[in-house]
């Protein structure tokens, strides 16, 4: 937990959100902004910055958030032909909140390169 951790306090559910999975490493909600027709976004509970910050410790953790993502995923019929997970890191990634996520969009079509 990092004191002002706006993420680390919807894991605790200090901050209400919209759950949609839990398990002891990670904690996934709808997103408040909804960029796609799902937007979930998937946090460690443990506070980890962003990805350059985290640890070789922490390899289990991110490996099992995109496992945890398909698994959502399985969970949506309108992601059934495929959708898209994300990480944002720092801010010329377009980071905004400095706890680890990744986000899971889907049930519309994307386009590529991302803006
Ligand atoms: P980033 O821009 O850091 O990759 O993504 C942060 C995401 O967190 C944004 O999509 C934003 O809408 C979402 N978000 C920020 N604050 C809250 C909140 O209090 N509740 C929920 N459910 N989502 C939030």
């Amino acid at each position: 937990m990092s004191g002002n951790c706006i993420f680390c306090k919807i894991a605790k559910g200090e901050i209400p959100s919209d759950k949609v999975y839990e398990d002891e490493l990670v904690f996934a909600f709808k997103d408040i902004s909804p960029q796609a027709p799902v937007h979930v976004v998937i946090i460690p509970k443990k506070h980890i910055k962003s990805l350059s910050d985290s640890a070789q410790t922490d390899k289990e953790t991110l490996g099992h958030i995109q496992y945890v993502a398909g698994k959502i995923a399985e969970t949506f019929p309108q992601l059934q032909n495929g959708y898209r997970v994300i990480n944002n890191c720092g801010s010329d990634g377009g980071q905004t909140v400095f706890h680890i996520h990744y986000h899971l969009l889907g049930g519309r079509i994307f386009g590529w390169p991302p803006g």
